[in-house]
């Protein structure tokens, strides 16, 4: 059964971000996330937040995001999935 891999949770999302924007995903695994993005608004922004810290900054990749941030992000985004 490979179907649970189509359905990333918000949640999961974050975990497989920074593996996402190195390439470090499997194919199925980066075909979930491209999945999840293009459904989930909420998932949109905080991509692209991430990859606009690290254009701002130019000096740090995407595992030298704060973590602090990071949790930020994940906090924000769990709040918007309760409403
Ligand atoms: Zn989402």
């Amino acid at each position: 059964m490979k179907e649970m891999n189509d359905m990333i949770s918000c949640k999961e999302m974050v975990d497989l971000i920074m593996d996402y924007l190195d390439n470090n995903l499997d194919d199925e695994a980066a075909k979930a996330f491209d999945m999840h993005i293009e459904g989930c608004e909420d998932c949109h922004a905080f991509l692209n937040t991430y990859k606009k810290t690290v254009s701002l900054t130019h000096q740090i990749t995407y595992e030298d995001i704060p973590d602090e941030l990071s949790k930020r992000l994940s906090t924000l985004l769990k709040k918007k999935k309760d409403n």
